[in-house]
């Protein structure tokens, strides 16, 4: 009866919705799964924000927007981009309904049928899809062998690289190893992208979540400005997933092909996000830093309670994920996790790194402590 388009046949449903689905099947029957599969903070979001929205709605802020953002907020974003030598103007920046819009309408403004597109593996689940919908190839880089590191990898990096390359995206703080790109990787990534002249898409959405790493953006090395486009987002950081706001900051030729699929898709980003979005972007500094301070404990009790039990980890420098072994396959042991332990992950095969599963510790403490006792006691730690 349904005569679907090819493209949808390219790509699975996202893992981590099914892990949710399983889940929630199990919670409706009434028991208590420690969730680790969710990439979000177990934070409300920051009052201050929250009231800018409040008050956005009370002043009637409830119509459309310019399609790339009302003014006030691509300022701000672009003083943030130059706080990190990131040389974006106002007009460089497109407000999306979150990061991952940004980063839908730039594959599809740059990636033609049969494009190669690089990956990192392990690779967080959405930018394979992205690539397919558009019709490209991917070229996958594992980062595996080098403890999730980049620098190691970058002869692997330079044999995947060509002049046929349309595209690579590097993702520091990385979802899903948390691993934070030192900047002789990410110098390295410069020399490559330039000498074959490739954009590079930085996902740097997890940059205010670093605890041992503090992570340089890439369009401020020397000769980037001009080929990256700089992604991030407002759930992370501002604990905002709901909200659904994200930006790009990339050249004008780009933002002009990229702003035809945000007006002809989106339209814009929902009005008093984006005036909330400018709060967050100017007042919350301190609510950030005690998150992020809850973060590092939560991490420092994840690698200390894998150790416990034998195994360790590159110690994650940032977001909030641990890849941990499996030792066997990901998803018998991501399937035995949430049926007989309830404890929801995410198997690494959904980010192309078959062998770990992906916890994430934008949980509680106790909870944390909770999951890991059942892991044990299943004996899958
Ligand atoms: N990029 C990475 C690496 C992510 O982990 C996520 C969310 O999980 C996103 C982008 C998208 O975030 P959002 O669309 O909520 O801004």
């Amino acid at each position: 009866q349904w005569d679907f388009a090819e493209r949808v046949g390219r790509v699975e449903p996202s893992a981590t919705v099914a892990v949710g689905n399983k889940a929630s099947a199990l919670e409706e029957e009434g028991v208590d799964v420690v969730d680790l599969s969710v990439g979000e903070p177990d934070f409300p979001t920051p009052e201050r924000i929250r009231e800018a929205g409040r008050q956005a709605i009370a002043d009637g802020h409830t119509g459309y927007t310019s399609s790339n953002g009302i003014t006030e907020l691509r300022e701000a974003i672009s003083t943030d981009l130059k706080a990190k030598n990131v040389p974006a103007e106002p007009d460089n920046v497109v407000v999306t309904p979150g990061a991952k819009q940004a980063l839908f309408e730039t594959v599809h403004a740059l990636v033609d049928e049969g494009d190669e597109v690089i990956l990192l593996d392990p690779a967080w689940v959405s930018y394979e899809a992205m690539v397919k919908l558009a019709g490209g190839d991917l070229t996958r880089v594992d980062l595996g062998e080098h403890e999730f590191e980049l620098e190691p990898a970058l002869d692997d990096l330079a044999a995947a690289m060509s002049d046929e390359t349309a595209l690579l995206l590097v993702n520091s703080p990385s979802n899903p190893t948390g691993a934070v790109f030192s900047d002789e990787a990410l110098a390295g990534v410069r020399d490559l992208a330039v000498d074959h002249d490739v954009t590079v898409v930085a996902d740097e959405i997890y940059d205010r979540i670093t605890y041992d790493a503090d992570p340089t953006s890439l369009a401020s090395f020397d000769g980037m400005a001009d080929r990256t486009v700089t992604v991030n987002g407002f759930s992370k950081s501002y604990a905002m997933t709901g909200w659904r706001l994200g930006y790009l900051a990339a050249p004008e030729p780009l933002v002009d092909q990229v702003s035809k699929i945000h007006s002809h898709s989106v339209t814009c980003a929902p009005n008093f996000v984006q005036r909330a979005g400018v709060e967050a972007i100017r007042s919350v500094e301190s609510d950030v830093a005690t998150m992020v301070k809850a973060f590092e404990q939560r991490r420092n009790l994840v690698v200390d309670l894998l150790e416990e039990h034998g195994k360790s980890i590159p110690r994650p420098e940032g977001a909030f994920y641990a890849m941990i072994p499996t030792a066997g396959d990901d998803m018998a042991w991501t399937d035995a996790a949430i049926e007989d332990a309830h404890v929801a992950t995410v198997p690494g095969s959904a980010f192309n790194a078959p062998g770990y599963a992906r916890i994430s510790y934008a949980a509680g403490e106790e909870r944390l402590k909770e999951g890991f006792e059942r892991l044990a006691a299943e004996g899958l730690l």
